[in-house]
């Protein structure tokens, strides 16, 4: 469903706070009917970035339109256009689903008859009707989630900003919470939306990585692993993991073989290398002389936590080889 019409479109986005840069020369564009991800640990400058998007806060650099107007603190006659779940979104504890709904339809500025319908509509998508009279505070995490996104969307916003809406949640919730974007963007919707669990990069359509407030990667998940991967990752099952990082870090420090990355995943040694069969060769004959048992051997898809490794190693200072 993406027909790739531009929504939104972020430039060169700058935030200062002081002498801190929180926000650093961000840009990218959202499309029509896709979710972009925006990705990033605590503190990358995510929810600086959606507000500067919303027009809540001026840049210090850089500009801002979404649905072809410029948001430069003037744009109100867009912002029916736009939903917005913010990291604290309120929902009232005290008030059923149903009166917490049509509370936000009157915020919305629906009329009855508009909101009726729409309240209706929301309680469908969300999977909430029939749970109408139920106080929200009674809700678990999961559907309180998913109430308040049916709260944001009331007004049937064309692009939807959602700030961290799985966190904390639920697994199994978070799963059935992204569901709930498809049924979303397959009516045409754009979703923008921020989160610190790196395997959600897995259910966006595209997505950028930040990192201390710039964007270390963007594309599809599959072309920030072609792009950003150095090589290929092969796979060491071995009992003596440990052992075998210690020997191949060992080989690598005098110079007997090269690779770029050498991380333990679990029980299993990942190796990025762009010669993966000489560099197999080797290790080979390296464990073989140290009497190490290998289970197998072989070239794996990148993992999300190889490629996450890919795009840092180049932009942490100092530390990285520790
Ligand atoms: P995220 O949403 O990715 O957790 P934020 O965008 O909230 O990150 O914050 C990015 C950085 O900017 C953080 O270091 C935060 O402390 C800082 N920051 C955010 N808002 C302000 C502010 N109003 N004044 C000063 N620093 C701020
Ligand atoms: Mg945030």
């Amino acid at each position: 469903m993406n027909d790739n019409q531009i929504t939104g479109r972020a430039e060169n986005l700058v935030k200062d706070f002081g002498d801190f840069r929180a926000v650093n020369q961000v840009s990218f564009t959202l499309h029509k009917g896709e979710i972009f991800g925006f990705l990033g640990p605590n503190g990358s400058g995510k929810t600086t970035t959606i507000r500067m998007m919303l027009g809540l806060l001026a840049p210090t650099q850089g500009r801002v339109e979404i649905l072809g107007t410029e948001m430069d603190g003037q744009s109100s006659s867009i912002l029916p256009r736009i939903g917005y779940m913010s990291q604290r979104f309120s929902l009232y504890n005290d008030l059923t689903v149903l009166q917490n709904l049509n509370y936000y339809g009157q915020v919305y500025g629906l009329d009855s008859i508009k909101r009726k319908l729409q309240v209706q509509e929301a309680l469908a998508i969300s999977g909430l009707s029939g749970s109408e009279h139920i106080q929200t505070k009674d809700l678990s995490g999961g559907w309180r989630q998913r109430l308040a996104l049916s709260a944001a969307i009331l007004h049937q916003p064309e692009v939807l900003f959602l700030d961290e809406p799985t966190a904390g949640v639920d697994p199994v919730s978070r799963r059935s919470f992204w569901d709930l974007l498809y049924t979303l963007v397959a009516r045409g919707i754009s979703v923008f939306i921020t989160t610190h669990y790196m395997d959600e990069a897995e259910h966006c359509h595209r997505l950028a990585f930040i990192q201390r407030g710039k964007i270390i990667a963007q594309g599809s998940l599959k072309e920030i692993k072609q792009t950003m991967m150095p090589g290929q990752v092969l796979e060491i099952d071995t009992d003596q993991a440990g052992k075998v990082i210690r020997i191949l870090r060992k080989a690598y420090q005098n110079g007997n073989i090269d690779y770029k990355d050498l991380e333990l995943h679990g029980s299993l040694v990942h190796v990025i290398t762009p010669q993966v069969q000489s560099l197999s060769r080797h290790i080979k004959k390296l464990l073989k002389a140290d009497k190490i048992t290998l289970n197998s051997m072989s070239v794996v898809d990148p993992t999300l936590e190889d490629v996450f490794i890919a795009c840092m190693r180049d932009n942490v200072p100092e530390v990285h080889n520790e």
